[in-house]
């Protein structure tokens, strides 16, 4: 008897959060972490007679996810009622979009072990979030309501079902992730629930078309639950299909805590919600200039980005990936580069400047020492020195004021103190001693007194001029060291 072979069949729907200051219809504040029901209003309470107004800039947001993922523009689409009744959910039905969506199809690609692959996209469409039960909250078993989350403004991103295994999965949100973080829609926060997830799974027989019946995974909000959860499911699915059980059409949740996925319900079909066009909102229109205003807005593509740091800066792929691993480094690291070749530029004459570009050698220094002293917070990433002062740094090593090494305690003192490179250097007498005549004359001294070392060396134990380099070293603190052994060279060579 053979075993029949399975293949997975994954789709996932992505809920994004929109980058803005406030909700979908209503005015109030969008930030994360204020104490519940502070940033509420009658709209997004849903109180009876309280009328939704579109917010432009979360439209605009989501034009520029859709250009920045190839999709097609439905210049006028449609504001729909998703009925349905949930504690965090008091008007009675969430404003979505159903069969006239603001953007459909469009793609990304996706790296996996395997290679590349694109994952072609169904739809992208504009809605409100939901309040949030807080459960186990107050008294005991209490279940609270707040509503600071709710009409906060999302896309959902429904993906084809065309990825075939959890690392495929990963990698769709990873891709995702970058790309609507780095166009300045999502800012990435899957700690705090901006970007989440939904996965349907199903399996069927390698070689048949149909699809098998689908469970769906709800909130999946981090990388690794999203790759834990699917190889769970796919095992649970194949372990009962091929002991001859039925799969059943449910909603499921992964317990991270049980390792495991958990039935939540039976899944709701499209009809069960009832879907019809707001009449409280007109049609949503994008027109052409709107839409030529938004083509402006959106960035280099993150994936172009990193080519050409390759091929222009001379950065290997690992080190593009590292520094596009937040759109405020890749900035900083940009203006790094820029800053440090114009503080070259005029001394180019000098053989040294060549040997390294500055892309890279700000690549370096940044993944050697800055990038550890980076917090990052969302869209934001602060850094405790400007992309002006580390270039100012990185100079200083370049025109041998000071070398690699002094550079990183002079670096450690602008975190600790907010100095500027320069003042730490003179401050501190950290400048290398460039002086020829200085350096030769500790250079005397130091072979004055050491008669014998010398006498061996000449006799033969060439290997004592590091001694000589060491003690010199010690004597002339932060001294070029490619000066000293010039110099030792020359007067040991004398008779
Ligand atoms: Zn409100």
């Amino acid at each position: 008897m053979s075993h029949t072979q399975y293949e997975a069949v994954i789709g996932l729907e992505v809920h994004a959060q929109l980058a803005t200051k406030t909700k979908m219809f209503c005015g109030c504040s969008t930030s994360y972490g204020a104490a519940p029901n502070t940033q509420i209003c009658p709209v997004c309470l849903g109180l009876p007679g309280a009328l939704p107004v579109p917010n432009r800039q979360a439209i605009a947001l989501a034009v520029r996810a859709g250009l920045s993922l190839g999709c097609t523009l439905r210049k006028s689409s449609r504001f729909a009622r998703k009925n349905y009744y949930y504690p965090d959910l008091s008007k009675g039905y969430q404003i979505s979009q159903f069969d006239l969506p603001l953007n459909e199809k469009g793609s990304l690609e996706i790296t996996t072990s395997a290679g590349t692959k694109r994952v072609n996209l169904t739809r992208i469409h504009v809605e409100e979030d939901a309040a949030k039960n807080l459960h186990g909250v107050g008294a005991g078993t209490d279940t609270l309501v707040d509503f600071n989350r709710a009409g906060t403004p999302l896309i959902e991103i429904v993906g084809e079902p065309e990825l075939r295994s959890a690392e495929e999965a990963e990698a769709y949100l990873k891709a995702l992730r970058d790309i609507l973080m780095f166009a300045g829609v999502n800012d990435g926060n899957l700690e705090e629930g901006s970007f989440r997830c939904d996965a349907n799974v199903s399996i069927r027989p390698v070689g048949q078309e149909k699809f098998g019946t689908r469970c769906e995974l709800k909130n999946i909000n981090s990388f690794k639950f999203v790759r834990k959860a699917i190889d769970y499911e796919i095992a649970r699915q194949e372990a009962i299909v091929s002991s001859g059980g039925t799969i059943f059409q449910e909603t499921r949740t992964w317990s991270s805590t049980q390792e495991k996925t958990l039935s939540l319900r039976s899944k709701e079909e499209a009809q069960d919600y009832r879907y019809f066009a707001d009449p409280d909102l007109p049609p949503l229109v994008v027109d052409d200039a709107w839409l030529a205003e938004i083509r402006t807005t959106v960035p280099e593509p993150i994936a172009a980005r990193r080519e050409r740091w390759q091929r222009e800066l001379g950065l290997t792929a690992y080190d593009a990936q590292v520094l596009s691993a937040h759109p405020r480094i890749a900035e900083y690291f940009e203006a790094a580069t820029s800053s440090l070749e114009t503080q070259r530029a005029g001394k180019l004459a000098k053989d040294n400047l060549a040997k390294a570009g500055a892309g890279k050698r700000v690549a370096n220094f940044m993944q050697a020492e800055a990038l550890r002293v980076v917090t990052t917070n969302g869209l934001e990433a602060s850094f405790p020195c400007s992309a002006e002062r580390l270039a100012g740094l990185l100079a200083l090593v370049e025109d041998e004021t000071i070398n690699g090494k002094i550079a990183k305690d002079v670096f450690a003192d602008m975190i600790a103190t907010g100095k500027a490179p320069a003042d730490i250097v003179s401050s501190k007498g950290l400048a290398q001693v460039k002086d020829t005549s200085a350096i030769e004359g500790t250079v005397r001294e130091v072979i004055a007194k050491h008669p014998k070392e010398l006498a061996s060396f000449k006799a033969g134990k060439t290997n004592l001029k590091g001694f000589f380099v060491g003690r010199v070293m010690g004597a002339l603190k932060g001294a070029n060291p490619a000066l000293v052994n010039e110099v030792l060279d020359r007067v040991l060579a004398e008779p």
